[in-house]
């Protein structure tokens, strides 16, 4: 899926479709291009892939405050084993949800996701704090 990887950012609307041969890596980076406010809750390898990770869940850093990335899908494309290429509303909303932490390969072939953004705060502290067992 790896020549599928646009990434189109509504920054109004605060949402992005995502198409899944992106990593997360290229996602992260592209919001970050768009806006200092916004991003996306996924999880923390760059080089992981947006088709089997938002198909699976999706944990990160953010999952804490703003849920899986699943949780944070709004709309997809998908290709169904017919050859049909279904939205939302015409796959309906059992298969859409199956899609959402079931993984992608058992339903269809994933090709876009759509997602809501997530606001956060433009500066970020990120600080250890090292413990010896004494
Ligand atoms: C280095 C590393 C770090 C990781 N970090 C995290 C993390 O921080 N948080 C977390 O939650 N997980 C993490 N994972 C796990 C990761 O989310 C899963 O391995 C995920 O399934 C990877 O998806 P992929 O598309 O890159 O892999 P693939 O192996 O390509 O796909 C995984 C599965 O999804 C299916 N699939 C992929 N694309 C599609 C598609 N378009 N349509 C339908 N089915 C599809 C594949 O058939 C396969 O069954 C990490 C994995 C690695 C290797």
């Amino acid at each position: 899926m790896r020549n599928f990887q646009s990434i189109s950012i509504d920054i109004n609307e605060k949402t992005a479709w995502v198409q899944v041969g992106a990593t997360l890596g290229q996602l992260y980076h592209t919001i970050a291009q768009r806006s200092k406010a916004l991003a996306f809750t996924t999880g923390v390898c760059p080089t992981v892939g947006v088709g089997g990770h938002f198909s699976d869940g999706g944990y990160g850093f953010m999952s804490r405050k703003h849920a899986l990335a699943s949780d944070n899908i709004i709309d997809a494309k998908l290709i169904n084993a017919n050859g049909q290429v279904l939205d939302r509303e015409s796959m309906g909303e059992d298969l859409f949800w199956a899609i959402r932490g079931g993984g992608g390969a058992s339903f269809g072939i994933i090709l876009a996701f759509k997602v809501k953004l997530v606001i956060i705060p433009e500066a970020v502290t990120v600080f250890n704090v090292p413990r010896k067992l004494e």
